[in-house]
């Protein structure tokens, strides 16, 4: 079944809201990140070790930055769904997503099929679950 109007309006708001905490979530990574390499360039003489825990935690902060950074991506292919209104149609089969699939993940683009299907031919072993590891 189609999303009513008033389904549509709740994930629209659903979807700015996570927008805007995502903002803030990368703006405060990101000053983070021009902090700790400031104190870097204003360190007095550090040794190698001390060179490779900074890289360590830098790696760390963009790994964080770039899972805020998909979703984000996510969210903005979301909102532009809304606006040319073919927000909750299956990009694969072309079939309705259901809402309460959306109520949970707003930028959901596929229908939980489609999903399934996607995460079985893409997840990488680690990741599945009942790993006997
Ligand atoms: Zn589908």
């Amino acid at each position: 079944m189609a999303l009513t109007e008033k389904q549509t309006q709740e994930l629209h708001t659903t979807i700015e809201q996570r927008r805007t905490a995502l903002l803030a979530e990368l703006r405060e990574d990101a000053e983070r990140v021009h902090k700790d390499r400031f104190e870097d360039l204003a360190g007095t003489a550090p040794d190698p070790g001390d060179e490779s825990v900074a890289t360590l935690i830098g790696d760390l902060n963009h790994a964080d930055m770039g899972r805020d950074l998909s979703e984000l991506r996510n969210l903005e292919a979301a909102r532009e769904r809304l606006a040319d209104g073919s927000y909750g149609t299956c990009m694969e089969c072309g079939g309705d997503i259901a809402f309460e699939r959306l109520r949970v993940n707003p930028a959901a683009a596929r229908c939980i099929d489609c999903q399934s299907n996607y995460e079985k031919t893409h997840a990488s072993p680690s990741s599945l679950p009942g790993s006997s590891l």
